[in-house]
């Protein structure tokens, strides 16, 4: 089951040449999830193929600019290539006003129902079948959530030794107890998926913070993930305005994957003062070594975990 990250901008408040405003797509299946929407975003997509028909959420971390002004562009675009699928879109209190305003005083007409959800407390903000997201507060200059998701187990591995010991003949009762579906034999036996199957397996978890100072909370939020991506707006040198900004530097975020235990780290969000953005490499690595500095339409698959 894919699981693929592709970083669509990846500036801080002002593009650059080589880096778009902030946004992030997680294809997963047939879905969409972007993670914060900035100017130039639907361009990035054409870029990236996402494709604009999908199954779509949008994860909006705060109300800055930066994040949010590709909304109502991404919206027209949907409209005019014939959307008609419901978009969701999920942010902090405001959301729903600036979404209200721009679609009454630019008076475009969409063909498709916008669903959007103020988050306004921490905890699961959707759950479906197959994933979950959670949203805990940052800490920035104005209300700012960080997002993840998290997929459910898997059923555990199948036992092909212990399903042949059964006497269950190979074929569609195989495969539907590796789905986690009980069987029964033509004797009358009823045969349960745990017989034949190993402990159910865990799903992955993304986490995504931008933008924020670190803190014990979201070293919690983003215990265990298999990603964490984390905006990294300063090196070392400006790590009093980072404070001062309630943005984080690379040393800190990588501080936060190490402690958080997360296996890989990302860092996003980057100023345009880092024409070449080796230093924040080299600082973050320093302490947390399996991570990267995003670039605009890199894209990172996150493989299944094996047990
Ligand atoms: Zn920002
Ligand atoms: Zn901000």
């Amino acid at each position: 089951m894919s699981l693929r990250v592709i970083f669509l901008g990846t500036a801080a408040s002002i593009p650059t040449p080589n880096r778009s405003l902030p946004s992030i797509a997680i294809r997963r299946e047939g879905e969409l999830i972007l993670l914060d929407c900035g100017e130039g975003t639907q361009r990035q997509m054409i870029k990236a193929k996402v494709g604009f028909n999908r199954e779509t959420k949008i994860l909006i971390t705060h109300m800055h600019g930066d994040h949010i002004l590709g909304i109502p562009g991404l919206l027209q675009t949907m409209s005019l290539l014939g959307r008609e699928k419901p978009l969701q879109i999920y942010g902090p209190s405001g959301i729903k006003a600036f979404l209200d305003s721009m679609i009454e005083t630019v008076r475009f007409s969409l063909n498709f129902k916008v669903y959007v959800h103020e988050v306004h407390d921490e905890g699961t903000i959707y759950e479906g079948e197959a994933y979950r997201i959670n949203a805990a507060w940052a800490e920035h200059t104005i209300p700012t959530l960080a997002y993840s998701l998290v997929e459910k187990p898997r059923p555990g591995r199948f036992h092909p030794e212990r399903a042949l010991a059964l006497g269950i003949p190979k074929g569609s009762l195989w495969s539907k107890l590796q789905k986690g579906i009980p069987i029964q034999l033509e004797d009358g036996r009823v045969i349960m998926p745990n017989d034949v199957l190993g402990p159910p397996r865990p799903g992955r978890k993304i986490v995504y913070i931008s933008d924020s100072r670190p803190s014990e909370r979201l070293v919690d939020f983003a215990r265990g993930a298999d990603l964490l991506i984390c905006e990294a707006t300063f090196a070392d040198d400006l790590a009093e305005r980072a404070i001062e900004d309630k943005h984080s530097t690379a040393s800190e975020a990588a501080l936060l994957a190490k402690r958080a235990g997360a296996r890989m780290l990302i860092l996003t969000h980057i100023s345009a003062r880092y024409k070449d953005a080796g230093v924040l490499l080299k600082e973050a690595r320093g302490i947390f070594p399996n991570v990267l500095v995003a670039e605009d339409l890199m894209s990172i698959d996150i493989p299944l975990r094996k047990d």
